[in-house]
């Protein structure tokens, strides 16, 4: 038996996937390399010592995704692939809307049809647009997102509502990422962006590796306690070992539809990232205070209770794990 992995040559994909090896998993990976590379997959094999199938392949090809059904005796399916670039989905949303959504339907049609019915789908906290309170808890109130990236998230979760209740033999599990960074402690893998990242933690470890020339802080106005953005910064090998949890929690209970969380619970701002950074690494990063970027909300972290309660899971890394591992994946990556 083996767990399906569309995407596990992804940033998050790949940590998981390196956790389900560990715990004695068998994986098959899928993925059609459009935002990674086939190299990760030697690199997962190093870290782990165990060899997997993988196929080069787009999820939406319904023909290749049953022959990937058809050769392996898959048990469940973790869903990694998609576009996850926000800016992007507002230029791009039609290309948005098909990868990921058409995407998921296939898949869940695909796995009917083979009567695989455990799935476990990365979403994001993104489903809660502006948070009405934080800390925010899964029955907190979704909707309101503020681009295409963040609605296909509110719709596949809709579909995967809806796909249970109309058979409640499925097995599913909505994961709600926070904010996902850092890298493996080898530094053999780690998050890719390509171009100019969006992202605060990619855009810092390239000041500090002398890459780009300044930090630009969207915002110091905030109501926050130094008027930067607050975010729950998770280390990405907790939120790998989340994946595992959830999985066995498929395994145990047979049968529902679950919503967890996957934060920290704890919530840092801009300046207390740069400043944690700059400790950990010993690495100067200069900034400059600008304005705010649209669409920006002030503070998003977690209620992690019912992940802890449910799943036995818990965030143990700190946010200088999260600077360290990924600043010593750049200085490894850059010379390669
Ligand atoms: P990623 O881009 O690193 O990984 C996605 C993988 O899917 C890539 O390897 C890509 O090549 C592959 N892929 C894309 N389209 C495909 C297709 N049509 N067929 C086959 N493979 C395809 O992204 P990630 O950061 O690992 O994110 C994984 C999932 O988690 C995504 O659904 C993302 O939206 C979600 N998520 C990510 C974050 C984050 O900050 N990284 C936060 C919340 C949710
Ligand atoms: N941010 C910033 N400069 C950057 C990138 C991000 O000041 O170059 C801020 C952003 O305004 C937010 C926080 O860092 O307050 C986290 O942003 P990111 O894009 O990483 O995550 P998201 O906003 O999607 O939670």
């Amino acid at each position: 038996m083996a767990i399906l992995l569309p995407g596990g040559a992804g940033y998050i994909g790949s940590h998981t996937a390196i956790e389900l090896l560990n715990s004695g998993k068998e994986i098959v990976i899928i993925d059609n390399y459009s935002n990674s590379k086939p190299e990760v997959l030697e690199s997962i094999k190093k870290i782990t010592g165990k060899d997997f199938k993988s196929y080069n392949i787009d999820y939406r090809n319904r023909k290749e995704l049953e022959k990937v059904f058809e050769e392996n005796n898959i048990e469940a399916v973790l869903n990694f692939a998609g576009y996850k670039a926000v800016g992007e989905s507002v230029q791009k949303p039609l290309e948005y809307y098909d990868n990921n959504i058409i995407g998921a339907l296939i898949l869940l049609e695909t796995m009917r049809k083979y009567n695989v019915k455990k799935f476990i789908f990365s979403s994001s906290a993104t489903v809660y647009g502006d948070p009405e309170t934080i800390p925010i808890t899964e029955n907190c109130k979704t909707g309101g997102t503020t681009n295409p990236y963040g609605t296909t998230k509110l719709y596949i979760e809709q579909i995967l509502k809806d796909t249970y209740a109309s058979d409640n033999t499925w097995d599913i599990c909505i994961l709600r990422y926070f904010n996902p960074v850092g890298a493996h402690e080898s530094g053999l893998i780690g998050e890719e962006p390509q171009g100019i990242p969006n992202n605060l933690m990619p855009y810092i470890v390239r000041v500090a590796a002398g890459i780009l020339p300044q930090l630009s802080i969207f915002g110091d106005d905030y109501n926050t306690p130094d008027g930067t953005g607050v975010r729950d910064y998770i280390h990405v090998v907790d939120l790998a070992k989340g994946h595992v949890l959830a999985l066995q929690k498929l395994e145990k209970e047979n049968q529902g539809l679950y919503i967890y969380n996957l934060g920290t619970g704890k919530g840092y701002s801009v300046l207390d990232m740069v400043k944690t950074f700059e400790k950990a690494t010993n690495q100067k990063v200069p900034y400059k205070i600008t304005q705010r970027r649209p669409g920006d909300i002030a503070s998003c972290y977690a209620d992690p209770q019912k992940a802890k309660q449910e799943l036995g899971w818990e965030a143990n890394k700190t946010l200088e794990d999260m600077c360290r591992d990924s600043w010593e994946y750049i200085k490894k990556n850059q010379t390669k």
